[in-house]
C-alpha cells in the first residue's frame, strides 16, 4: 500500500523524513512503501522524485520496456534494489556563493548554471556527501574562494568522490580553476583528520570556461591516486576519470545476468563490444576460450589492459577503434567469433557493426542496452537477418529516475 507523499523542510540529513518499509512485493524483493521527501525535488534534476512507490516505479519501467520492444520477445521483469538508496558511488558537487557570499555547494539547477545548494541527497553515498559538506566549512576557515564563472574570479570548482563499495576505498578530487591552491598541505590534512576514511586526494585543474567538470591536468596531493573496487569477483582500477558504472550492486547483477546469457563453456571465443574498461569481458574471461575487447575511448582501453593485468587475466586482449569499423574487419578476415557481448551508448549500435555481427554470425548474441528505444531499433534489424530474441531482463541500475537498462538474449534461427 502507498503511504501519502509528505514534505518536511529538510536542512541537514538527520531530518530526512524516510521510513522505507520493506514489503514482499510481487517482482522481487523492494522497497514497496515509502513516505519520502526531497527539498529539492524538481529543481536539482538529479533525480524524477518520489511521488511513486518503488515499485510502481519498476512497473512503470518495465511497461516502457515492454512498449518498446515488447513484440521481439519475453521480458522476465525488472530486478530491482532492496533499498533503493544511496546507491551512487560518483557523487559530484559545484561550488559557488549566494547572494550573502556565503559559500554554497550543490548541483547545477536542471538546464542552467544556477546552483541549487544539496547537503544531502537520497541517491548519494552517504559518506560522500559528508565529506562535501567538510570540504564547504573548510573551505571558508581556509579563506578559499568559490570560483565565479561569471567574472573568472575565485579558485574553488568542483568536488568528485568516487567510492569503491566492496573495498571502502575513497578517492576526493578537488577540482581548481588555478594549479596553486594556498595552504595544500594543511587543507589536506585537515580533511583527512575529519574523514580517515578517504584513500587518496587529487587536485585536478580546470581553467576552461566549459561545463566539463574535470580539466586534463592532475596533482596527487595524497594517497595513489586512483581507487579499486571488486565487481563480481574481479578488481578494478578507478581513476578520476575513469569510467564505472555508478550503482556497483546492481552492475553485479547485471553483468551476472549478461554473463548467464552467454552460457559459456570454457571453449568460446567472445567479443565484448563498447568495452568501457573491461569489465564484461573480464568477468566473462574464466569461462571463456579467450576474449577481444573493443572500445573508442583510449583511457578506458588504457584501464582495461591494467584491470586484466591485475586480475591476472592472461586470455584477453583489448583494441582502441570504433566498435563498427573493428567488426568490419573482424567480418573481412573472417575471424570466428562465438558470443558477442554489445554495451552500447544511449544512441545504441550502428549499420557497419550490425550488419558485420550478422557476417560474423556468432551462436549468441548478449545486448546490454541503456536505452529501450535504440535497444527497439537494433532488434528490429537483428531479427530480420537471422537473430530471434530468446529473452531479456531489465535490471533497475538507475532506481528513482527514468533510466532502463537491459539485457537481451539473441541466438542464431
Ligand atoms: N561495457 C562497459 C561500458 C559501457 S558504456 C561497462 O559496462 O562498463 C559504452 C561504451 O561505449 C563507452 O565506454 C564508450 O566510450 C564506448 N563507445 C561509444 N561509441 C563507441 C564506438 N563507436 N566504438 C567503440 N566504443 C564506443
Amino acid at each position: 500500500m502507498e503511504k501519502e507523499f509528505r514534505k518536511k523542510e529538510v536542512r541537514n540529513k538527520e531530518v530526512w523524513n524516510r521510513e522505507a518499509k520493506p514489503v514482499a512485493a510481487q517482482k522481487g524483493k523492494v522497497s514497496g512503501t515509502v513516505q519520502i521527501g526531497c527539498p529539492v525535488t524538481g529543481k536539482c534534476g538529479g533525480c524524477q522524485g518520489f511521488k511513486d512507490s518503488y515499485e510502481k516505479q519498476l512497473q512503470k519501467k518495465e511497461k516502457f520496456l515492454k512498449d518498446c520492444c515488447g513484440s521481439f520477445g519475453k521480458f522476465e521483469g525488472m530486478i530491482g534494489m532492496v533499498d533503493p538508496y544511496h546507491y551512487r558511488n560518483k557523487v559530484h558537487a559545484v561550488f559557488g556563493e549566494d547572494g550573502r557570499h556565503n559559500i554554497i555547494s550543490g548541483t547545477y539547477e536542471e538546464k542552467s548554471h544556477r546552483i541549487v545548494p544539496v547537503d544531502a541527497c537520497l541517491l548519494d553515498d552517504e559518506k560522500a556527501d559528508a565529506i562535501i559538506v567538510s570540504i564547504r566549512k573548510l573551505l571558508k576557515s581556509f579563506k578559499i574562494r568559490p570560483y565565479n564563472e561569471d567574472t573568472g574570479y575565485g579558485l574553488f570548482r568542483h568536488v568528485l568522490i568516487r567510492t569503491g563499495r566492496h573495498t571502502g576505498q575513497i578517492m576526493v578530487v578537488l577540482v581548481l580553476a588555478s594549479p596553486v591552491m594556498p595552504s595544500k598541505s594543511n587543507f589536506v590534512k585537515a580533511l583527512r583528520k575529519e574523514h580517515p576514511e578517504i584513500t587518496t586526494i587529487v587536485l585536478n585543474v580546470n581553467n576552461r570556461g566549459t561545463s566539463m567538470v574535470l580539466g586534463e591536468k592532475e596533482h596527487v596531493l595524497y594517497g595513489k591516486g586512483y581507487i579499486e573496487d571488486v565487481l563480481c569477483g574481479k578488481r578494478f582500477r578507478i581513476s578520476a576519470k575513469s569510467f564505472y558504472q555508478v550503482n556497483p550492486l546492481q552492475t553485479e547483477k547485471l553483468y551476472g545476468k549478461a554473463v548467464e546469457f552467454a552460457a559459456l563453456t570454457g571453449k568460446e571465443m567472445v567479443l565484448d563490444a563498447y568495452c568501457g574498461t573491461g569489465t564484461i569481458g573480464l568477468i566473462a574471461s574464466d569461462k571463456a576460450g579467450e576474449v577481444i575487447g573493443v572500445e573508442l575511448n583510449g583511457a578506458a582501453v588504457r584501464d582495461a589492459k591494467i584491470n586484466a593485468k591485475a586480475n591476472q587475466v592472461n586470455n584477453i586482449s583489448f583494441y582502441e577503434k570504433d566498435a563498427g569499423q573493428f567488426m568490419v574487419q573482424l567480418a573481412e578476415q573472417h575471424v570466428k567469433v562465438d558470443v558477442v557481448f554489445m554495451d552500447p551508448p544511449r544512441a545504441g549500435s550502428d549499420e557497419a557493426f550490425l550488419s558485420s555481427l550478422v557476417k560474423l554470425s556468432p551462436k549468441r548474441v548478449v545486448y546490454v542496452s541503456c536505452n529501450p528505444e535504440t535497444l527497439a531499433r537494433d532488434l528490429r534489424y537483428l531479427t530480420k537477418k537471422g537473430y530471434r530474441m530468446e529473452k531479456g531482463v531489465g535490471v533497475d541500475m538507475f532506481p528513482w529516475t527514468e533510466h532502463v537498462e537491459t539485457v537481451v538474449l539473441l541466438s542464431k534461427c
